[in-house]
């Protein structure tokens, strides 16, 4: 793959060349170490992000949950109450 070229001195570089011929700078093919290391932390940010958005986004989930699953126990039992109201019943326990 020709037509590279240093992007400080202007040389032409040779095909997998690790240094320019021209001014000995390092040759970088694809991303240089800082832009995967600036990718990582972006994507860590990210994945910290979306993780922070789960947990606040779950907890009232699981309030909500527990206070349903409470008010419909709360529920049932008075219904349940008021339907045996009228009942007069030995219960052998
Ligand atoms: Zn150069």
């Amino acid at each position: 793959m020709s037509g590279h070229h240093c992007h400080r001195c202007g040389s032409s570089l040779h095909p997998g060349a690790m240094k320019c011929s021209g001014c000995m700078a390092g040759v970088v093919y694809g991303a240089t170490v800082a832009e995967k290391t600036r990718a990582a932390k972006v994507g860590a940010a990210l994945m910290l992000a979306s993780w922070c958005y789960v947990v606040a986004f779950s907890i009232p989930a699981i309030v909500t949950g527990v206070l349903a699953t409470l008010a419909a126990s709360f529920l049932f039992r008075i219904a349940t109450a008021r339907s045996h109201a009228g009942l007069v019943r030995t219960v052998i326990s």
